[in-house]
């Protein structure tokens, strides 16, 4: 196999901008069955994998993944810099560490493995082993459930970093109320869906945007339309301005268990450049009322944000431990399309020692599941972390893939998982085209979702 140009190749060219952003080099890679011949900047690497340890790498999958190590080992030896998570590009670290376990390897070989195989630096190593510690006994392998996710896609304001959909609830008011009503309404049929087809819901997620955004009634109205399950149960209230009694007490009435509260920093002038409509003094209003009302809770906080140094994270990070919540989420920043963001978060080398200090200085809590983006601040990931026995299972099994999911509202995306294999259907993105299009897309879903279960 020869691949002239790495450019032409996307998941190539995925680990070339682990080194260089999108603007790298000319990088070309030859494989002649025995050894990889990479070639960069006037300079061959030749690379020799016949070793029993990539032994594990099945099959399907060894060309494919090979290819992306001796592409990372080449630019290694040229810059002579190492990637915390080395080759890997891919979301979920994590199913290649399971992957290793199903190999029949225990959690020791499998992290030597994902250093060995992978390049995966120590300490990230040593974060999915402490994950998949975590997860043991929640990660749920059954066809029998689905989680439902529910989007409500306004807030108060646009943060800077944002590249959800995403609009002022103020200027939509008219319009958040008639999206709830068809939102209501798709629920309620995925609902009956799911049962008709023998299907029970593991948990629920209303996610956004700000679901805390919406109006009391609209709210009330949602909470309703899902109805407590008996499961657990998540509304994401991130905006901490939106938090209210009124709205902590309908969230009490209708089952919810856990909510989001996002201060995403402590500092004010921080908050006020992302474009955050709160300051910190907002924050911990919003964290006592949902308290007082015994909601697990849980608080994101992003290391990269621009202007902040790694002190201002540690005071950010300090402050909220202090409050002890069952989860606190570290994100690494990541600039992705459609976002205000105006400099590069990818080249803040601080990200990585606040990710760090995360990972050494959280006492009580451990690491129970991560995923990555594209762009992301240092190459990094975003981490939820938990106290002992409160990590959330959606979280768990909707990144680890191990439970399908019925999305309802605009943008969200389902997932049916049936025998291992995954049919995604994804629900209009645009606010107007959601409600112009509401019943035929609905039925699409449903019909998609037949067809998986066949
Ligand atoms: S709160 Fe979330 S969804 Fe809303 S603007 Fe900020 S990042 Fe976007």
């Amino acid at each position: 196999m020869r691949v002239d140009d790495i450019h032409v190749d996307t998941e190539l060219s995925d680990v070339a901008r682990l080194f260089y952003g999108d603007d790298f080099p000319r990088i070309s890679l030859e494989y002649d069955g025995n050894t990889f011949a990479v070639e960069l900047c006037d300079k061959r690497y030749f690379f020799d994998y016949s070793d029993a340890v990539y032994g594990i790498i099945p099959a399907a999958h060894r060309a494919g993944r090979l290819s992306k190590i001796a592409v990372y080992d080449a630019l290694f030896a040229y810059t002579g810099r190492a990637m915390a998570w080395g080759a890997l590009t891919g979301v979920r670290p994590t199913k290649l560490f399971y992957e290793c376990l199903r190999f029949g390897m225990d959690n020791t070989a499998a992290a030597e493995t994902m250093r060995k195989v992978y390049r995966v630096s120590d300490m990230r190593s040593a974060v999915l082993d402490d994950i998949i510690n975590a997860q043991n006994g929640k990660v749920l392998f059954s066809p029998e459930y689905y989680n439902l996710y529910v989007h409500v896609p306004y807030c108060t304001t646009r943060c800077s970093y944002c590249s959800f959909v995403s609009a002022p609830i103020a200027k939509n008011r008219a319009q958040s109320q008639e999206y709830v009503g068809l939102l209501c309404d798709e629920i309620a049929r995925s609902k009956e869906f799911l049962a008709q087809n023998g299907k029970k819901i593991l948990s629920v997620y209303i996610g956004g945007g700000t679901p805390s955004a919406l109006d009391d009634k609209s709210f009330d109205e949602l909470l309703a339309a899902i109805g407590d399950l008996g499961c657990e149960y998540t509304c994401e209230v991130g905006r901490p301005d939106t938090v209210t009694a009124q709205k902590a007490d309908i969230m009490k009435a209708h089952g919810v268990t856990r909510v989001c509260v996002n201060p995403q920093t402590l500092n004010d002038k921080t908050l006020a450049a992302i474009g955050r409509s709160h300051s910190a003094a907002d924050f911990f209003r919003a964290y006592d009322i949902v308290r007082a009302r015994d909601f697990d809770i849980n608080c994101d906080l992003i290391a990269g944000l621009e202007g902040e140094t790694v002190d201002d994270f540690i005071k950010s990070l300090d402050g909220v431990r202090a409050l002890c919540p069952q989860n606190i989420t570290v994100h690494s920043l990541s600039k992705k399309n459609g976002s205000a963001i105006r400099y590069e978060p990818d080249e803040n080398s601080d990200v990585g020692k606040m990710l760090d200090h995360s990972l050494t200085h959280l006492d009580g809590y451990r690491p129970y599941y991560l995923y990555r983006q594209k762009r992301q601040a240092g190459n990094l990931e975003n981490i939820g972390f938990s106290l002992s026995d409160r990590e959330c299972v959606n979280n768990i099994t909707t990144m680890e893939e191990t439970v399908g999911v019925m999305a309802c509202g605009a943008g969200a995306i389902s997932k049916a998982i049936e025998n291992g294999n995954i049919t995604r259907f994804a629900n209009m993105r645009d606010i107007s085209l959601y409600i112009s299009r509401y019943a035929e897309k609905l039925d699409a879903k449903l019909d998609c979702f037949r067809s998986a279960f066949v």
